[in-house]
């Protein structure tokens, strides 16, 4: 796993937007709150810190609507000169990751998944996401993207949505 996160450094920026080969092998976490056990996510893939290579998280395109908050104020990193927010779980409100807002320049130029939302995996209980027609673990690259993913539109946030109207 080690090997594969180093040599994502050294990919070129053109391939930024598209999800490199290197990641399509990666397994599809569901991601949970330690604090209260609700799914904060459906698409996490685990990471390391492009700036601090010892931190581990799990890094999203996109959480699903509801399951986190963003909390007012944006900040600097200690890492880099990334601004960003942290998040927090919707229902119990503990800090579980955060939003780059703003990308600093060496984060955009060293290559990276593509995520800006990440989670700390200290606040996060991981699952391994399953393929819906065979028990196989879902690795990224057959994963749909977000818009067509049936899962990020779950009965769980669709409550959610609901009673938000
Ligand atoms: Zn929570
Ligand atoms: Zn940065």
């Amino acid at each position: 796993m080690t090997d594969l996160n180093v040599s994502v450094s050294r990919l070129s920026p053109h391939q930024e937007c598209a999800l490199h080969p290197s990641f399509k092998w990666k397994p599809v976490y569901n991601l949970e709150c330690v604090f209260c056990q609700s799914t904060l996510c459906v698409r996490g893939m685990k990471a390391i810190l492009l700036a601090d290579t010892r931190v581990e998280l799990y890094s999203t395109d996109l959480p699903p609507s509801g399951a986190t908050v963003l909390v007012e104020e944006d900040y600097e990193t200690r890492h880099c000169e990334c601004r960003i927010k942290d998040i927090a779980c919707a229902l119990c409100g503990n800090i579980v990751g955060y939003h780059v807002m703003l990308p600093c320049h060496p984060c955009l130029k060293s290559c990276n998944n593509g995520h800006f939302w990440m989670f700390h995996s200290a606040c996060v209980q991981p699952h391994e996401r399953l393929d819906h027609n065979s028990n196989s673990i879902l690795l990224w690259g057959s994963l749909p993207t977000s818009t067509q993913d049936d899962q990020m539109h779950s009965s769980d946030n669709l409550q959610w949505t609901e009673c938000c109207r």
